[in-house]
């Protein structure tokens, strides 16, 4: 189902908890409400739908793909990006990382670790950062 963006900062600065395979409903709305919004968005997590649970949606390498806990556990190559946000006006400065390892759980709840580059690390960082209450 596609939900309504939450466009509340004091709900968006709310840290997330822990998503469980309970949350697998949430992950799919996320991922509807990704796609509804394909054209000005590439990236979302789930308090952006009003959930507080730590869940994000991103689009990475042409395909959509869904990450339960995301975790940082090794970034490198800090550099300055300029990022907007579906649930925020305008376009602001953030301080990101070229290359980020991600920890997370898949649909399977089965731990994974990855590492990601470029524009999909900064997308991750961005939706990362949401789960923790942070937003640009
Ligand atoms: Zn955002």
């Amino acid at each position: 189902m596609v939900r309504e963006i939450m466009r509340d900062t004091a709900f968006l600065s709310l840290r997330a908890e822990p998503a469980t395979s309970a949350d697998l409903p949430v992950a799919d709305d996320l991922l509807e409400t990704l796609e509804a919004h394909k054209d000005g968005c590439v990236g979302m997590a789930a308090n952006m739908i009003g959930v507080k649970i730590r869940i994000i949606a991103f689009l990475g390498g042409g395909e959509y793909m869904v990450m339960f806990n995301p975790e940082i556990i090794k970034k490198s190559g800090p550099y300055e990006a300029e990022e907007g946000c579906l649930s925020l006006d305008g376009i602001r400065k953030t301080k990101r990382w070229k290359s980020v390892k991600v920890r997370y759980h898949n649909r399977n709840f089965q731990i994974r670790l990855k590492t990601f580059t470029g524009f999909t690390a900064q997308i991750i960082q961005h939706e990362i950062d949401h789960c923790d209450g942070i937003i640009i």
